[in-house]
């Protein structure tokens, strides 16, 4: 009895199940839901994180010429790109560049400032088939605005690993979870994980009050603390009271969970800059209108 009374008052709960927004394209390659900044759920209120868009499981053609998005720059934030099926290739105006595979993450830092362009990858491609990806903005603290940009390639092989009781396993991408961290470095308190439940395993989740928490189900539903259920393609948000989370598996299921501490800055946003303050962004459209952030050939 105590025990369960104790789980009832640290409770982190749900605070709403947000269905998919309808579809959009980013560039010709990413049709996306966007599900934030998207009605209440606000930068201020997603804080550390910013932008969520979710290319939920399509099945591309094969085609010959490259989809995706052109040369575009980005300012101020962090682009998280999680490959769940097909692959994606990245070049930037800096002579960077990578694929990133199915079950792989590309952890960019734009910080100060770079063009890049994000294409479906040649051979897939071609030969078409399963896509499904994420792509999540963190937001960087004001010190850390204009930090010099750079990669965070991360690998399946590379992600911290759980096992689970009966059989399903977790990701860990940034943060820590039962003991064991993720490789991502980060610039504030962020928890990334894949949880990878089997039909009917439980799994207890806790992160500290006050932060930031939304759990999207990529495959398969579950059931949280005991009451929702998220299915397929939904996006769970919870209170940023309580700490504890109780997740169980309907089926087996692929959940991408995000915990962060918000920032509590000023958000200014203007496209692809992601700032403090106006006087910012009019800088980062001069920065760019002025050639530096580099050049970069479609
Ligand atoms: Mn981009």
């Amino acid at each position: 009895m105590k025990a369960e009374k104790k789980l009832e008052t640290n409770v982190k709960n749900v605070e709403r199940i947000v269905a998919p927004p309808p579809k959009h394209w980013v560039g010709d390659g990413f049709n996306v839901h966007g599900f934030f900044p998207h009605g209440p759920l606000t930068g201020e209120r997603m804080s550390p994180f910013f932008l969520l868009d979710y290319n939920s499981l399509v099945d591309f053609p094969p085609r010959e010429k490259p989809f995706g998005v052109g040369p575009h720059p980005h300012r101020g934030f962090e682009t998280v790109s999680i490959a769940y099926k097909g692959k994606v290739a990245h070049h930037d105006s800096r002579g960077g560049g990578g694929v990133i595979g199915e079950g792989d993450v590309q952890w960019m830092t734009a910080g100060s400032g770079l063009l890049h362009k994000e294409y479906h990858e040649g051979e897939y491609n071609k030969q078409g088939g399963p896509f499904q990806m994420v792509q999540l903005w963190v937001n960087l603290p004001a010190k850390d605005k204009m930090t010099t940009p750079k990669y965070q390639a991360i690998t399946n092989a590379e992600m911290g690993r759980v096992a689970l009781e009966n059989g399903g396993e977790v990701e860990i991408i940034a943060g820590e979870f039962g003991g064991v961290k993720g490789p991502a470095t980060t610039f504030s308190p962020v928890h990334l994980y894949n949880l990878k439940p089997k039909e009917g395993e439980k799994i207890e989740l806790s992160f500290p009050a006050g932060y930031t928490t939304a759990i999207l189900a990529i495959e398969g539903s579950v059931t949280l603390n005991n009451s929702e259920t998220l299915p397929t393609n939904q996006l769970a948000l919870f209170e940023r009271d309580g700490e504890d989370i109780r997740v169980e598996a309907l089926e087996d299921s692929i959940l991408l969970v995000m915990s962060g501490e918000p920032l509590n800055e000023p958000i200014a946003q203007y496209g692809p800059f992601l700032m403090n303050t106006r006087a910012e962004i009019a800088e980062a459209i001069d920065d760019y209108n002025t050639g530096k952030f580099g050049y970069l050939a479609d």
